[in-house]
């Protein structure tokens, strides 16, 4: 990661260390690094509080190759089976399809069959609820194994891209991002991206980050603060991230999700 200065949303250039890191946090992905020369601390800006990962080690390639491998190893279907068949009480997925339709209810005004685009499916688990809620779904990821999985296994329209640097312009109703822009180095341009692909008139977008605000409190060996994390949110760079990219912020909120993580939630529209 870039050596940061000023801050990506706020401009401001004065920062406060936080938690240093010199082993992994429990369940964190396992990289082909030296752990004996692990080392990373997060700094935080002291207007908007964005958590900013100062790391050495080079993770850019991450998602094309090793993540889900490293992951899931090749259990993909497995997981997906047991992640799919986990009771409501213990499901995060549950309760943010319910979040999203609800929301969609009350702000389009026609009932129809909306496109969904889901940027960063991974195992597929949100496009899989959704279509079967009766949405028109396309999910892209940048790893190989986790599109063919979505594709052949969950029979979805799937694009095997990296958003970031593919030029990708179907226009969609809904365009979601659930725990995306944490791991790219630059959330603002990523996020400026979806204009692409919202249908003008209809379209809202949907956000999930982790909570620097929340689970600083607990403590620093959260899943919030892993290694692949290169930010961490407060509600102030969200809504920053949002107005920066020109989009318009409808509804911000703190979640604590059925897994314990702490996670923000934005609904936004172009
Ligand atoms: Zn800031």
């Amino acid at each position: 990661m870039k050596k940061i200065n000023r801050c990506i949303f706020c401009n401001n250039n004065k920062f406060k260390k936080r938690f240093n890191y010199t082993k992994p946090v429990p369940r964190e992905i396992k990289l082909k690094i030296d752990y004996r020369k692990y080392s990373r601390y997060y700094k935080s800006c002291k207007i908007c509080g964005h958590w900013f990962s100062v790391i050495k080690i080079d993770l850019n390639n991450l998602y094309n190759k090793e993540y889900v491998a490293s992951t899931y190893g090749d259990k993909l279907n497995q997981t997906f089976k047991k992640i799919i068949s986990l009771p409501k009480s213990k499901s995060d997925n549950y309760f943010r399809v319910k979040r999203i339709l609800n929301f969609s209810k009350n702000f389009f005004k026609n009932k129809k069959k909306y496109k969904l685009l889901d940027v960063g499916s991974g195992l597929g688990v949100f496009p899989y609820e959704m279509k079967k809620k009766g949405l028109d779904c396309t999910a892209l990821d940048p790893d190989k194994n986790a599109s063919n999985h979505i594709k052949n296994k969950l029979k979805i329209k799937t694009k095997n891209i990296d958003f970031f640097k593919s030029k990708f312009n179907k226009k969609f109703n809904i365009v979601t991002l659930n725990k995306v822009l944490e791991h790219v180095e630059n959330p603002t341009k990523m996020l400026k991206k979806i204009k692409n692909n919202l249908i003008k008139k209809e379209n809202f977008f949907y956000i999930e980050v982790p909570d620097a605000t929340e689970a600083s409190k607990i403590n620093k060996d959260r899943e919030e603060f892993a290694i692949d994390h290169l930010h961490v949110f407060t509600l102030n760079s969200l809504y920053l991230l949002i107005k920066n990219c020109n989009f318009t912020p409808i509804l911000i909120e703190r979640i604590k999700e059925n897994s314990n993580k702490f996670t923000l939630i934005a609904f936004g529209k172009f």
